[in-house]
């Protein structure tokens, strides 16, 4: 990204040379992010991030059959499900506002899509049906070319959020068959800020965001190109230690669960082992609000969160934990440990240390007051 910032900083929409030199760069990067995720260069849309490609997405798909583009016939009815992120969620809420109607697909206790569930939910006058491709709370992988066909079966298109999937298992956008599909560069080691929203040739996704019309016309404003950079430089190097690292950070994960589960009133929040190769989320019987274990966690130098991080203060019981159905055994909160391939063996031992002497100690202070 330096020389971005130091010698080829010009725009890449100016025709001079050094803005060509830019341009160069930015479609180095859209090549090297196809190659990632099974697309084709003319198939990504650089954004700021996930939120935005979530709600270009779905906004994208609604202004579709506002304005009468295409979607003709189809209603204004969509389907997700109830523990994607917010930035799928809010934008639904507000189409929800202007009269669209949302059905909301529930995962299993495993924190699992059934696709037969997102089958029977899609209608004939259904738009869009958008199901995250890994859950960012439960790490749980979801079986998203299953769920694009549902959708595809009824005349639907298929949009899925690969934010938590991108880097950390194989993306394949077409063999998943997916037709629209967020990205996010902060959550594989890339910089913030910057992120792609991948949309199927010929289906040109509306603006949002109107301008000079940079990316083909779908999304004004200077395009970010030491953003587009890192991303690019993050994700090849991801996906090419993808096998490498899985099989590292599955050992790894595996020792933490088989460790914390042995706290009394420990529980796995989703699947074994249909989760991220990183991800470690759990649940305490008899304990609410962790923000307390995070910051017992944070004085030890080690990083968790409750929650996802974008929600982690609130009061009320994580949305992703109503909708796997644990408020039914009293769990209202979660604590995610993710580990990247910079962890070692003697972390997964201090963390579990860590929790062995906190959980108990919270519990007596609970039990106190
Ligand atoms: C982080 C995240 C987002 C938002 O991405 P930003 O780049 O932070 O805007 C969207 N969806 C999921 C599943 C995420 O984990």
């Amino acid at each position: 990204m330096l020389p971005c910032h130091e010698s080829v900083y010009a725009n890449p929409s100016a025709i001079h040379r050094a803005g060509q030199d830019a341009k160069k760069l930015l479609e180095a990067a859209r090549r090297r992010v196809a190659d990632c995720v099974g697309a084709m260069p003319s198939e990504i849309f650089f954004t700021s991030g996930g939120t935005e490609s979530d709600n270009w997405a779905i906004m994208s798909a609604a202004a579709a059959v506002e304005t009468g583009l295409s979607g003709g016939g189809r209603g204004r009815h969509m389907v997700t499900s109830s523990f994607e992120h917010n930035a799928v969620l809010k934008p639904m809420e507000t189409l929800a506002s202007r009269g669209w109607e949302c059905t909301l697909v529930s995962p299993g206790k495993d924190g699992i899509v059934d696709p037969e569930e997102v089958a029977s939910a899609v209608r004939p006058d259904t738009v869009l049906v958008s199901v995250m491709a890994v859950n960012n709370v439960a790490g749980t992988v979801q079986p998203v070319k299953e769920m694009a066909a549902a959708a595809h079966a009824k005349g639907a298109i298929f949009h899925t959020d690969a934010v938590q999937a991108a880097g950390h298992i194989p993306v394949d956008a077409r063999g998943w068959n997916v037709d629209l599909m967020s990205i996010s560069a902060h959550k594989f080691h890339g910089p913030k800020g910057t992120g792609v929203l991948f949309a199927k040739i010929p289906r040109l996704p509306i603006p949002l965001i109107d301008g000079g019309g940079q990316e083909r016309g779908g999304r004004s404003g200077t395009e970010n190109v030491p953003g587009a950079v890192g991303m690019a430089e993050a994700l090849a190097e991801s996906v090419e230690r993808l096998d490498e690292d899985s099989v590292a950070l599955s050992a790894l994960r595996d020792r933490l669960i088989e460790r914390v589960l042995r706290i009394e009133g420990a529980v796995l929040v989703g699947h074994p082992t249909k989760r991220l190769p990183g991800n470690a989320c759990f649940a305490f019987r008899g304990l609410d609000g962790l923000a307390n274990i995070v910051a017992g966690l944070d004085e030890a130098g080690i990083e968790a969160s409750s929650g996802s991080a974008c929600s982690a203060s609130s009061k009320e019981a994580d949305h992703v934990l109503v909708a796997m159905g644990h408020l039914d055994i009293g769990l209202r909160h979660s604590l995610r440990i993710s580990l990247s391939r910079w962890n070692t063996p003697s972390d997964i031992e201090r963390i579990a240390d860590r929790l062995d002497e906190l959980i108990p100690i919270l519990k007596i202070h609970r039990s106190r007051h």
